[in-house]
């Protein structure tokens, strides 16, 4: 069977269904498709085909094109309640149409006064056979233009009867990282809307959809083929709703801002680092840095106490209730916690809530109460099976959430029994030494409780570990069974950066420790205390040091560390977990917040940046094959220019007018900084905005260094985002673990991305900022100022070292630097060089 294009039936402007006032179309219960506003009055056949209904009050018909697709046509919004006035129908039910024939005409006016909406959705409503593989949105038509083209489903995507009353489908999955813990919890959500029995099968495993440990233990991979199968009521609904979840990408990582999750240290470089070491050498025990830091301290071992639980039950309804008592109380614990803790802990959380709330899990557990055996029993052998399930996947991120299961596991046991993990008292400089730790441990524990902790196993992207980065321990896991061995109270020098964990040091290495240790102090604490000074070079030059904000909070502490401004606001982060787009109030009242936190001081807002790795759940973006290099940032704004217009909006509101600059993600040509500038300046004439608010450009794109002269012609400022750029730049996906330890921004390539980028900028006196991981790394902070750089947007934990460095730094020393850097062959090159320099300056400063 061949495609079938469909023609626009009516003159009018073509938008996307979602765009439809009405559920029943936007969510796609009736089928897909899109919708029509109407500038004409005249409804056409859109192919050839037979009528199939014409509704009784006429403002509705299908038809059943040759190839069995069938077409409904919607003349406006609840236009039922007309009663017919105002429409007259060219056909009846039956009727033979060719395509073009006129099929109703409708009073405009009068539709226009009485009517809900005039939007006329053209749906298919037997989308399992007939997917829509193209179609015009956005745009103004004419009766007959191009409107969308159906392909027959066969292959990826057909929909199959597989057993009585059941469907499946099946998708090739999208998603770099497969399908782990976030996009399994949101597979889970999905499905559980539904009434309907619905399974994903990979191979010859099944699980339910409903369940995200089941989801998750599937392992699934980027490009996997499996099948969603459903049955009950609404099990069409539910194959096609997780189809798109799943073809539409999701993006595991959303979350959180790499500078938030990204573990510490590469795995793959800390492999290396490990491979290259010198044989064992006796009382140093090696593993992989989970959190950077160097500690001294003494072993303190931290042994989880068993919990035993009776295996017989005291009656199914006694059992019942305290399990469901019990998950309660876990669940109000976590929401609690959540609701306090930074964007890494609510990250945590939220996973442990989605396991929590599991339903495969509570059944099975229910299972085993109605067999007799007590709830604690029944939890433990649930939550076991799954751990088995995960740790003989062979998959390292899945083995690393098996933390998590048991933290749930030990969490859920202990509310049973009605006891509260027992607070220990620890000595002062404590390093923990645990065969694992749990995240719940870690987060009952002060940051200034403990001086580090290393484990036997676990690993460095585990949720310990990124909990650990985040509270500023020092940490290493995978350190082996030795750890256990090691005496408690023993003296120990913990080396994150190196993964060393020294057993017994003589004094000279404790001598040598102490003064590393001091001297960072030092530096810290200095930097603390000079943190709100004006940021200049030693020379006079003024280098704006900023923070980067995902939320309040950062702006919060990015004021308290000194920043002097913020230049980036991630809005994309505002926004997560979402259905439905924020609108203009709410998005005026987050902005607001955070430019009233930094009280005054200039605060640089980027426009949405969802696409790539960023998935925003309000904003579907259809499967791409290469999400890296598809919809993304400024392009996404334009393909729904709606959403830009009311951020934009939203923006313009925050007071005072001036404070806010708005930046634009993922130019790669000047045409977008024009699309988004006229935009710009109609919203401010239909607010009444005179003033000229300042908008720039992120860097990021090869195509835009290399074109900085021409976009800074137009743009008031450029802001290199070196994440981004590296990856465009090397062609290393910036998710990757396993390119992490050669994917450096530091590459002399991207260097003279920078230098062409300065350059650019200097021909029209415009300035350039960095915003991207690099201008938090203090090694390369002078070649970042040598290059022409003269503002800096750290996290906020780093502003005040980067403001003392910068307050070291003499322009023209820099300036050599840079210069040497650029004709430097490799990152560890320029590494070497930067930290020569560095060690220079510190010399010279002391
Ligand atoms: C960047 O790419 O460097 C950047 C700052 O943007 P993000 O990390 O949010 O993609
Ligand atoms: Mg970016």
């Amino acid at each position: 069977m061949s495609n079938l294009v469909l023609s626009s039936p009516l003159k009018g402007w073509i938008a996307p269904l979602d765009e439809t006032p009405d559920a029943v179309f936007a969510e796609r219960m009736l089928g897909d498709g899109l919708a029509i506003d109407p500038l004409g009055s005249t409804l056409h056949a859109p192919c050839d085909g037979r009528v199939i209904a014409v509704h009784g009050t006429r403002h509705a018909v299908t038809l059943r094109a040759d190839n069995g697709a069938e077409i409904l046509m919607h003349v406006g919004l609840e236009t039922v309640g007309l009663g017919g006035e105002g429409f007259e129908v060219h056909v009846k039910d039956g009727d033979v149409v060719k395509s073009g024939d006129k099929l109703i005409s409708f009073d405009l006016d009068l539709l226009s006064q009485r009517a809900k909406s005039l939007i006329t959705p053209v749906v298919i409503t037997n989308p399992d056979a007939f997917r829509i593989v193209r179609r015009e949105q956005d745009h103004a038509a004419s009766v007959g233009d191009f409107l969308m083209e159906l392909a027959p489903v066969g292959g990826a995507g057909a929909v199959l009867a597989v057993a009585e009353g059941e469907v499946a489908r099946e998708v090739i999955v999208p998603l770099q990282h497969g399908v782990h813990a976030r996009p399994a919890a949101r597979i889970a959500e999905s499905a559980r809307k539904f009434a309907a029995e619905v399974a994903l099968v990979a191979g010859d495993r099944r699980a339910s959809a409903k369940s995200p440990v089941g989801v998750m233990s599937l392992a699934i991979r980027h490009g996997d083929r499996i099948n969603i199968v459903a049955s009950g009521p609404d099990a069409d609904f539910a194959v096609a709703a997780i189809a798109e979840l799943i073809e539409g990408g999701m993006g595991e990582s959303a979350a959180l801002s790499p500078e938030d999750l990204a573990p510490t240290a590469a795995p793959a470089a800390v492999v290396e680092a490990i491979r290259a070491a010198p044989p064992s050498e006796p009382g140093l025990l090696r593993g992989v840095m989970a959190a950077p830091g160097l500690a001294i301290g003494q072993a303190v071992r931290f042994v989880s106490s068993e919990i035993v639980v009776a295996e017989a039950g005291a009656g199914q309804g006694v059992e019942r209730a305290a399990l469901e008592d019990a998950l309660a109380q876990v669940r109000a614990k976590i929401e609690k916690s959540a609701s306090k803790g930074d964007t890494a802990r609510k990250a945590i959380l939220g996973a442990h809530l989605a396991f929590l709330e599991d339903p495969e899990l509570s059944a099975s557990a229910h299972r085993l109460i109605a067999e007799g055996k007590s709830a604690g029993f029944a939890w433990r052998r649930a939550v076991g099976g799954y751990v088995e399930a995960l740790r003989g996947l062979g998959d390292r991120r899945l083995a690393e959430r098996v933390d998590d299961l048991i933290d749930l596991e030990r969490q859920v046991l202990r509310a049973l029994s009605g006891e509260e993990d027992e607070a220990r008292v620890l000595p002062q400089g404590a390093i923990l030494l645990a065969d694992e730790l749990l995240p719940s441990q870690l987060m009952g524990l002060e940051a200034g409780q403990v001086a580090g902790f290393c484990t036997a196993k676990g690993g460095p992207t585990s949720h310990v570990a990124i909990l650990a980065a985040a509270m500023g321990i020092p940490a290493i896991v995978a350190a082996g069974p030795g750890v256990l061995d090691v005496t408690e109270g023993a003296g120990l020098i913990l080396d994150a950066e190196s993964g060393t964990l020294r057993v017994g040091p003589d004094a000279g290495q404790l001598a040598a420790a102490q003064t590393a240790i001091a001297a960072r102090h030092e530096r810290k604490a200095a930097a603390k205390a000079a943190a709100h000074q004006e940021s200049r070079t030693a020379d006079g030059v003024r280098i704006e040091v900023f923070g980067n904000v995902g939320a309040l909070n950062d702006a919060l502490a990015a004021a308290a560390n000194g920043a002097e401004g913020s230049g980036l606001l991630r809005t994309e982060f505002l926004f997560l977990e979402r259905e439905t787009p924020p609108d203009e109030d709410e998005q005026a009242r987050q902005y607001q917040a955070i430019a009233s936190a930094l009280d005054g001081r200039p605060l640089i807002i980027r426009t949405l940046d969802v696409g790539g790795d960023k998935a925003a759940p309000y904003l579907p973006i259809p499967a791409e094959e290469n999400p890296a290099l598809g919809l993304r940032g400024v392009r996404v704004s334009l393909w729904r220019p709606h959403l830009l217009k009311t951020q934009l909006r939203a923006i313009l509101r925050v007071k005072p007018l001036g404070q806010c600059k708005i930046m634009v993600p993922m130019i790669a040509s000047l045409d977008e900084l024009r699309a988004v500038r006229a935009m710009l300046d109609e919203t401010q004439r239909e607010m009444g905005i005179t003033e000229r608010v300042a908008l720039g450009v992120m860097i990021e794109t090869p195509a835009a260094a290399v074109t900085a002269d021409l976009l800074a012609a137009e743009a008031d400022f450029l802001s290199v985002g070196t994440n981004d750029l590296t990856q465009y730049v090397l062609a290393m996906d910036r998710g990757n673990p396993e390119l992490a330890a050669r994917i450096d921004a530091l590459h002399p390539a991207v260097l003279r991305m920078i230098d062409q980028t300065c350059k650019g900028a200097a021909k029209h006196h415009r300035w350039v900022g960095v915003c991207g991981g690099l201008a938090s790394d203090l090694v390369a902070v002078p070649v970042l100022v040598g290059l022409g750089v003269t503002e800096l947007s750290a996290t906020a934990a780093t502003v005040p070292e980067v403001k003392a460095l910068v307050r070291t730094l003499n322009v023209p020393a820099c300036q050599d630097l840079a210069r040497q850097a650029l004709d430097l062959a490799s990152p560890e090159a320029v590494r070497d060089l930067c930290k020569a320099f560095a060690a220079n300056v510190l010399k010279a400063g002391a």
